[in-house]
């Protein structure tokens, strides 16, 4: 039995949780590869072109594993906390890709919400746990494992051991934006921050022009309780990042996201207020690497001489 997850979206927060939950299981995961081009052409069909681009990465990495998987993974996340809700896109995916796609293999298509608490895992669990055993203490068991794993990833990338661009590979690869340097607080969802495809290796690159990249998943464990659970990535990193002493700001966000567009406006207020530079960075299918070579330099430049000045 096997199981497709394409590397996308909820892949960079939760992958950890859900390979240890289906491993107790018995049950084979297999993640899309990391993206390329033929992943995001792949994926261009499904979507219109105002559709951001992710959840046409998305589409992309779902194709790659029609045909090679008995079920495939896609979940609708809804809320992670009581407050909070997360994006439409985010929420309908299921039905998007049932809608777009009639050759999918059976979706596992749990809908997360956490609005009510803990208590709201029960179902959750049975329902992905349904087609393969009926059994309490091995859902117990399994569910167990994905805490413990979530828990000490989570853990791990607060202390710099481990980034989401690692899930899926054995632990310990060593990842270049952990480095030490000028401080700089690089906001944004994980699935821009680490897929190098689609954002050109943006963290490579900082690394080498001596930036230390104060990325959100090194600053907090936690969403926090902004309207959407999603933009704590943006504004809730960018506030925390100042307050560690970032040099300047770094705002990824994909072209065709509505949320990040007005969330953009409150990291420029807050880096106004800071009376720190602010770099935006939008990024869409047709970006081109040179460009962004020479913005990042410039940018880094920059804060190397309000630095001497
Ligand atoms: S939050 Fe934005 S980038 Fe992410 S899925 Fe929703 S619309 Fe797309």
């Amino acid at each position: 039995m096997r199981i497709g997850v394409p590397r996308a979206l909820s892949f960079y927060r939760f992958h950890p949780a859900w390979a240890a939950f289906f491993e107790q299981l018995g049950i084979e995961l297999v993640v899309s590869p990391p993206t390329n081009r033929t992943t995001l052409e792949a994926g261009l069909p499904y979507a219109v072109a105002e559709t951001c681009l992710p959840m046409k990465l998305f589409y992309g990495h779902t194709r790659m594993l029609v045909g090679q998987v008995d079920y495939l993974l896609a979940p609708s996340i809804q809320r992670l906390t009581p407050s909070s809700s997360n994006c439409a896109r985010l929420i309908g995916l299921p039905d998007l890709l049932r809608a777009t796609m009639p050759d999918l293999p059976p979706l596992i298509a749990p809908n997360i919400d956490l609005s009510q608490g803990i208590r709201a895992l029960i179902p959750l669990v049975l329902e992905m746990g349904a087609p393969f055993t009926r059994n309490p203490l091995t859902l117990r068991d399994a569910v167990a494992a994905a805490w413990s794993a979530y828990r000490s990833t989570r853990q791990a990338m607060m202390e710099g051991r481990l980034t989401p661009a690692d899930f899926g590979y054995p632990i310990g690869r060593a990842f270049p934006a952990l480095t030490d340097g000028i401080p700089v607080g690089v906001v944004g969802h994980p699935y821009n921050l680490y897929d190098s495809f689609i954002n050109h290796q943006l963290l490579t690159r900082l690394a080498r022009l001596g930036v230390k990249a104060l990325t959100p998943e090194r600053l907090a464990p936690q969403p926090a309780n902004d309207y959407w659970a999603f933009e704590y990535e943006l504004v809730g990193a960018a506030r925390l990042a100042l307050k560690r002493g970032a040099k300047g700001l770094i705002a990824v966000v994909a072209f065709g996201c509505g949320p990040d567009a007005v969330l953009l406006e409150e990291v420029q207020r807050l880096s106004d207020e800071a009376g720190i530079p602010l770099m935006k960075l939008v990024l869409d299918e047709h970006s081109g690497e040179a460009g962004l070579v020479t913005r990042l330099e410039a940018f880094v430049d920059m804060l190397r001489w309000r630095e001497a000045r």
